[in-house]
């Protein structure tokens, strides 16, 4: 089944739920880098959790998640867009642990707790939110639902969950963030923290492969949920050779004589994705005329 997101309003449209699949995309990012599974449930859960709040954004929006708690992973950066396109690296891949004392993947570790959670939102017309809050947990979930409540003022609740199999792969990957919107009754938030105090863990429900609709049901009730929106989710760079050529041109005349001259060509290699771009002498020297003629 492919990932898909889907977008909800519950108890009166005073909640609004995102519930999200990310098991394709997380896994195309573990084979595209490698990851062990420490590191493949942190930036899967940064990833799922990304996607979602792309999903909150219109038109050409996108924005940017950076988690740096300072540990061993190194920074995980995600990037979504307001369509379901997703994609995601951390400094460090190959970072595993043995399991923590709850039996599960040691994500708080990897990541560290001390740090920031950076949101970046492009909005268009050089329009940007940035908004920054500290790693609380290092577990990404509870990250998230503190940036949510101090950052936005919207109080929430996040739960993201990645299973890997043995040989490293991704079993499942999913989540959902809940949102309190204002006018939103007493008695309605009372019964959500109880519904979410008893829920079964969010990996739980992946595993036994919930849809995202199912999953909502599940921890808010079917007579609660109405789906508003679906989308599909899917890993998606944006790179190309003409996006790096134009940031190898911008270094400038003199740098790309001297890359010229060194090393006789130029190579780019996408952080995100990890496709190589090779510049020729050729296209190199097309380069610096293209700057003496000032295009
Ligand atoms: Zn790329």
């Amino acid at each position: 089944m492919n990932d898909y997101l889907v977008k909800a309003l519950a108890f009166d449209g005073t909640i609004r739920a995102y519930a999200a699949t990310t098991t394709g995309a997380v896994g195309e990012m573990q084979r595209r880098h490698y990851s062990w599974p420490t590191a493949t449930a942190a930036i899967g859960r940064t990833m799922t959790a990304t996607v979602m709040m792309g999903a909150m954004l219109k038109g050409d929006d996108k924005l940017t998640a950076k988690v740096d708690g300072g540990g061993p992973l190194g920074a995980i950066v995600t990037d979504a867009d307001a369509h379901g396109h997703i994609r995601g690296y951390a400094l460090n891949p190959q970072t595993h642990f043995d399991l923590n004392a709850q039996g599960k993947l040691d994500v708080r570790r990897a990541v560290g707790t001390d740090g920031m959670l950076t949101v970046v939102k492009d909005l268009g017309l050089r329009d940007m939110f940035t908004g920054q809050t500290p790693i609380v947990s290092g577990e990404i979930a509870e990250d998230f639902t503190q940036y949510f409540v101090v950052s936005e003022q919207v109080p929430s609740a996040v739960a993201l969950g990645v299973l890997v199999n043995p040989d490293n792969t991704v079993k499942a990957s999913g989540g959902f963030i809940l949102q309190v919107m204002p006018g939103a009754e007493e008695e309605t938030i009372a019964e959500l923290e109880q519904r979410i105090g008893r829920m079964e863990p969010i990996s739980k429900m992946i595993d036994r492969g919930l849809s995202p609709e199912e999953v909502l049901a599940e921890v808010l009730g079917t007579e609660n949920v109405r789906v508003v929106d679906k989308m599909d989710v899917s890993f998606r760079c944006n790179c190309s050779k003409e996006r790096f050529g134009t940031a190898i041109k911008s270094l400038g005349e003199a740098e790309i004589l001297q890359m010229i001259e060194e090393d006789g060509q130029a190579e780019a290699e996408c952080h995100f994705c990890l496709e190589k771009y090779v510049y020729s002498k050729e296209e190199l020297e097309e380069f610096v005329d293209e700057i003496r003629a000032g295009s």
